[in-house]
């Protein structure tokens, strides 16, 4: 049943620091869900699956939506939404696996207000752009009253939708390092259509060749596992090889102990096994 919005409460930020207390001190008394664009909250609150009743409007805090490019690196605000992503010149051309994911997140009117952060903390095993974040070794900046922390992005999931996030902190950037040079890198979405699914598997890959060697390979996946994960003896199985089928036969094997996709609504394991080889095939091809 649809939630009541007349039993819902909002709290605007005036500040970051407001928020931050805000959510503090709501932690013992009802807390506040923060709300960043709402495209997912909104469908919980229309499905009537939502627990909490007090949310935290995080749209005034502007200073979270920016993206900063410096020499090496890209920090992305919490509140960068994906259209602001798909659009960015730097973005475009240094992290084109997180414009291509952006670009794949709904259509227009959900890439204009959906934000990174949010999709980060909705934490669905399906997100388009964690793949792409973990496969850059993003790094996820929090806070809270207590001050900030920094966590790396390929720690931040322990399980099903659970996150290493305290009840009274807030994500305010994301950093993407840049990848090393010579990395050529590879975002695939496979879901029912090619626009506006939800993905079946998503897969973003990672590496240079050097002297006909693969090298720094990062394969990360969605959707084939409770969170979404990197898959190491993938990596391994290619480092160092040729990008040839041998290799990619490897890794396909090396996969099995990687991921552990289930049968559910969109899709079955078996389905879901081959795709996941399938895309290192692809991954290969387009690094030769
Ligand atoms: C029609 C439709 C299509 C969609 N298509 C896709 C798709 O193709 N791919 C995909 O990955 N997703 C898709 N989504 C899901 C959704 O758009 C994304 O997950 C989006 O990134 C959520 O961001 P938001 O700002 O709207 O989050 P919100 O709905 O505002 O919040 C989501 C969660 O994040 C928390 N949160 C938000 N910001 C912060 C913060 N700074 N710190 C801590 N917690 C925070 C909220 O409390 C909430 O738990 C779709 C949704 C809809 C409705």
């Amino acid at each position: 049943m649809r939630s009541a919005l007349s039993t819902l409460e909002l709290v605007r930020a005036r500040s970051l620091a407001h928020a931050l207390e805000a959510l503090h001190d709501s932690v013992a008394n009802g807390r506040l869900t923060p709300l960043a664009g709402g495209t997912d909250l909104f469908v919980y609150l229309n499905a009537g699956t939502l627990a909490g009743t007090r949310f935290l409007d995080l749209g005034p805090l502007a200073e979270l939506a920016r993206i900063r490019p410096r020499k090496g690196a890209v920090t992305i605000g919490s509140l960068a939404t994906f259209r602001q992503i798909r659009t960015h010149p730097v973005l475009r051309s240094r992290f084109p696996s997180l414009v291509a994911a952006a670009a794949e997140i709904g259509a227009w009117q959900i890439q204009s207000r959906a934000t990174l952060a949010g999709n980060i903390a909705n934490a669905s095993p399906a997100g388009d752009s964690l793949p792409v974040l973990l496969a850059h070794d993003a790094v996820v900046r929090v806070r809270s009253v207590r001050g900030p922390r920094e966590i790396a992005f390929d720690r931040l999931y322990r399980g099903y939708r659970d996150l290493d996030l305290a009840a009274d902190e807030l994500i305010t950037e994301i950093e993407l390092p840049e990848p090393p040079a010579g990395a050529r890198p590879f975002f695939r979405k496979v879901g029912t259509r090619r626009a506006q699914s939800i993905s079946k598997v998503v897969f973003c890959g990672l590496a240079a060749v050097r002297k006909g060697a693969l090298e720094g390979v990062r394969l990360a996946y969605g959707s084939v596992a409770p969170v979404p994960l990197r898959a190491r003896n993938a990596e391994q199985a290619l480092e160092g090889r040729a990008p040839d089928a041998a290799a990619a036969a490897a890794a396909r094997a090396a996969l099995e102990r990687d991921i552990a996709p289930i049968d559910d609504i969109r899709s079955d394991r078996e389905y879901r096994m081959t795709v996941a080889g399938n895309l290192i095939e692809q991954f290969l091809r387009a690094t030769r």
